[in-house]
């Protein structure tokens, strides 16, 4: 481990509220003990160069060398043992895996220890020469994806879920990150805080604040940004994980569910459609109740009364069709439609996202690229009564 991993580690659960530079200065002015006159080497670094440590953009091979004869890890030890218990807890829960021998009992003691080493091993170091940096693949802030961030990343597509950029980058054979992992809520903080700010939002984001639905993957920009904890950061980025976890459920829960044979990819996409097809009068309309389905969404309704009304009988035909032929079995297809909707149903969605995810998943089953088609379908089995519940007048 180096420093930069260090002090990320350590950021949101004894540093939320500051900004990096001043918390990579200060994590070292708590483990330096200078007795001299003159001004501390701590002191002569500017806040820049120690924003460029934390972010592993320069490392401290130089300023290691400096300061290493007045580490005293004791001092460091006090620093973490003067901290909250709870936020010693998250400590110990972060690096117990990378602290050997490291227990609940002595968390101060062996983080002191770590950061020592850390110290001593950069002094070691010989210093990256010019031409080795000209060599040097620029990385940006370049530790390799690790697995855990798996799915984080897939959670939100690879792109910042603020600005849209890109997450991850190749370079040369390797995939080397570009964002940083932001905690919402900072672990470290008091439970009353916690629970005023979370009442005041209206989310919360889980119990375990080092699990992985209290943390987002940010570009580098958006990170810093978002870095100073406050209730509006909380509230922004609390919305933002969870939309995207409920993206990610969304497309978890059904992309199980098959639908039989592609629906003849949509029954050949209705291409073999020579008339125009059996409109449905208006005079009809009692016996086709959308509005009953779909009472709340004008636009929703609509649409969906407009394809019911062109294509319902056309499709009911080429169904019974399909099915003479042995090409299809309806009762099999109305089941999976329903399980489709049911799952959706169960999760925290409005009827015009219930209706798109349908869609999108219908073509994704059913390989058909003729996205109205898919649209059609779905319309059908809202007539039919597979989606959406009648609501009795
Ligand atoms: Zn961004």
């Amino acid at each position: 481990m180096d420093f930069s991993e260090f002090a990320k580690i350590l950021h949101p659960i004894i540093g939320a509220g500051s900004n990096v530079d001043d918390f990579a200065c200060e994590l070292f002015e708590n483990i330096v003990e200078y007795p001299g006159q003159d001004e501390s080497p701590i002191d002569k670094k500017s806040m820049k160069s120690y924003k460029a440590y934390y972010l592993g953009d320069r490392k401290i091979t130089a300023f290691s060398k400096e300061i290493r004869k007045y580490v005293e890890p004791t001092s460091f030890e006090r620093y973490i043992a003067d901290m909250p218990e709870e936020a010693q807890m998250s400590i110990y829960q972060v690096l117990a895996e990378h602290v050997s021998g490291m227990t609940d009992q002595n968390i101060a003691e062996k983080t002191a220890e770590l950061f020592k080493s850390i110290i001593y091993e950069a002094s070691t170091k010989k210093r990256t020469s010019k031409k080795d940096k000209e060599n040097k693949v620029p990385e940006a802030n370049s530790l390799v994806v690790g697995e855990k961030d798996y799915y984080l990343l897939d959670e939100c597509n690879s792109s910042c879920p603020l600005c849209g950029d890109k997450l991850v980058k190749t370079i040369g054979e390797n995939i080397k990150n570009r964002y940083r992992h932001v905690y919402i809520m900072p672990p470290s903080i008091a439970s009353y805080e916690r629970e005023e700010i979370e009442a005041a939002v209206g989310i919360k984001v889980g119990d375990n604040l080092l699990a992985i639905s209290n943390q987002l993957l940010l570009c580098e920009d958006c990170a810093d940004e978002n870095e100073v904890f406050s209730k509006d950061v909380y509230n922004r980025l609390a919305n933002i994980k969870v939309e995207l976890m409920k993206r990610k459920n969304t497309v978890d829960t059904i992309d199980e569910i098959a639908v039989e044979e592609g629906i003849n990819l949509i029954l050949k996409s209705f291409t073999e459609m020579k008339d125009a097809p059996i409109e449905i009068k208006k005079d009809d309309l009692e016996v086709f109740r959308v509005d009953r389905k779909i009472p709340d969404n004008i636009f929703l309704r609509e649409t969906v009364t407009g394809m019911v009304l062109r294509y319902y009988r056309h499709i009911e035909d080429l169904f019974k069709r399909y099915e003479r032929l042995g090409l299809l079995r309806f009762n099999k297809i109305k089941n999976e439609i329903s399980q489709c909707f049911e799952s959706l149903d169960e999760q925290d969605l409005n009827q015009q996202e219930i209706f798109d995810a349908m869609v999108q998943w219908l073509q994704k089953q059913s390989k058909c690229k003729n996205l109205p088609a898919c649209e059609i379908i779905i319309a059908f089995f809202v007539q039919n009564c597979e989606v959406f519940y009648e609501i009795a007048e």
